[in-house]
């Protein structure tokens, strides 16, 4: 190899010495960080063969480096898709009230863990546990950082070193990882597989008895449905059963629903109070799917396991942080006052008229200036809850062939506020019912940029 004139870089000082890397509001060991990256990478070119780039050129590509560091990535995006419950766009909204409740807890101090009659030291649960008891019939509740959190602190904490049972078609994979047999390996606990994937009979469950078993694990089909020749337990025929043998029933529902879901014409979804009347010992739920409050994992049922969860040293590695656990709060008030259909965003989506979504759609149609459709359509409830259930809709479709539509869809969800929407064979679609009333004009202004870069 030629020896590389590697002196013909400008030294770090020199780069930094430039006034357009004044001022950029970026931390002086970072910059520096930045500028020795870019001069190694410039080296390396060099050695490559490549010509050296010029002064401008470092200074440029540092630039570039302390803006993308300093954007954030995490931002507030408009869901037009019409699923309600998004993962990957963070689940449930949360209310005005829940959201100036986490404030306030956040910006001083707090009463978080002090008993403000006694001065003594109190519990983080206190805040919650009464009215989640009033709210699901249970003796007594525990909340922790995630339901992933809730079921595994449960078989650890009372199943550990011994066995499970769960129905082979509840052996399932929730999605992001939560896998029931890995979770339960995990806690020390053994699984024990019964019936099969379609069928499962009580009968199944008493021959797998045996002097090991601690508990009845059941799973809900939050994702998925298996339809045709299927015969499912009934719980209160397993809270039978397992009570008869000394055995604890545990029912991991996932998406935490308190209302009537067939008030809006879904499918019923269980219910964590519909669990415990029916027998269940611990029932598990997440604090942002239909619950519509912030991410927490929330276990209802009888009070001797749920203290043995507390005490166990996995509680404190999965405890609630104290902004969720202010939300929490105020979400179940607004169950407690009756208010949710009108409070909790969630159910404020599913519970809008459709004459209302449709008045929006067209609204939007109207507004946007551009060949597009009024469709019929369904929004999904999403999040673990209701597979293959739909609430009926009226959504915006922006016809167009493939290729179009993608590369639409994509400037939407780059842009600022980014949208996201679905594609449907041959169109884009966006649903209002996901969108807040409040954001319409942001949404309009940010189609019409989209649909105009494109011409
Ligand atoms: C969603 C879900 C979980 C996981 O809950 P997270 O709050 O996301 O940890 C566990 N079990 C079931 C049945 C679920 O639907």
């Amino acid at each position: 190899m030629p020896r590389i004139p590697h002196r013909l870089l400008p030294s770090v000082d020199r780069l930094l010495g430039d006034p357009r890397l004044k001022g950029l509001g970026v931390d002086s060991t970072i910059l520096k960080e930045l500028v020795r990256e870019v001069l190694k990478e410039a080296r390396e070119a060099i050695s490559r063969g490549l010509t050296p780039p010029e002064s401008d050129q470092l200074v440029e590509s540092v630039l570039h480096r302390a803006l993308a560091i300093l954007s954030p990535t995490l931002r507030g995006v408009i869901n037009a898709t019409g699923v309600i419950v998004h993962t990957n766009l963070g689940r449930a909204p949360l209310s005005q009230e829940a959201l100036l409740a986490m404030e306030e807890v956040c910006r001083g101090y707090s009463n978080l863990e002090l008993d403000l009659a006694s001065g003594e030291r109190g519990s983080r649960q206190s805040h919650v546990e009464t009215l989640l008891c009033r709210l699901t019939g249970a003796e007594g509740a525990l909340v922790v950082n995630n339901n992933a959190a809730a079921v595994l602190l449960a078989l650890a904490a009372l199943c550990r070193g011994r066995e499970v049972l769960v129905s082979r078609g509840e052996a399932v994979e929730i999605g992001g990882g939560f896998r029931i047999p890995e979770v339960l390996a995990q806690s020390g606990a053994r699984l024990v597989d019964v019936g099969t994937t379609n069928r499962t009979y009580l009968r199944d469950y008493e021959q797998a008895i045996g002097p090991e078993t601690a508990a009845i694990l059941r799973v809900h089909a939050s994702n998925f449905r298996i339809v045709g020749f299927v015969h499912r337990v009934t719980l209160e025929e397993l809270a039978q059963l397992a009570h008869q043998r000394g055995l604890l029933l545990l029912d991991d529902l996932g998406s935490g629903c308190l209302l009537e879901t067939t008030q809006f014409g879904l499918a019923y979804e269980p219910r964590p109070q519909d669990a415990i009347k029916a027998g269940a010992d611990l029932v598990f739920f997440s604090g942002d799917k239909l619950l519509g409050g912030p991410q927490a994992g929330i276990i209802v049922g009888r009070r001797t396991p749920i203290e043995a969860m507390r005490r166990h040293p996995l509680a404190r590695a999965v405890r609630i942080d104290k902004a969720n656990l202010a939300a929490l709060q105020v979400t179940l008030l607004h169950y407690l006052r009756g208010e949710a259909l009108a409070k909790v965003p969630v159910w404020r989506m599913i519970a809008t008229p459709l004459q209302e979504v449709e008045t929006r759609a067209r609204r939007w149609a109207q507004a946007i200036r551009y060949a597009t459709e009024v469709r019929p359509s369904l929004s999904m409830v999403g999040g673990g809850s209701l597979p293959g259930e739909g609430v009926p809709t009226a959504v915006l479709a922006i016809p167009g062939r493939g290729g179009w539509v993608t590369a639409l869809a994509q400037r939407l969800r780059q842009g600022l506020p980014p949208v996201v929407g679905r594609i449907e064979a041959d169109a884009l679609i966006l649903d209002p019912r996901t969108v807040p009333p409040e954001q319409d004009d942001d949404l309009v202004q940010a189609v019409r940029k989209a649909l105009k870069a494109e011409l």
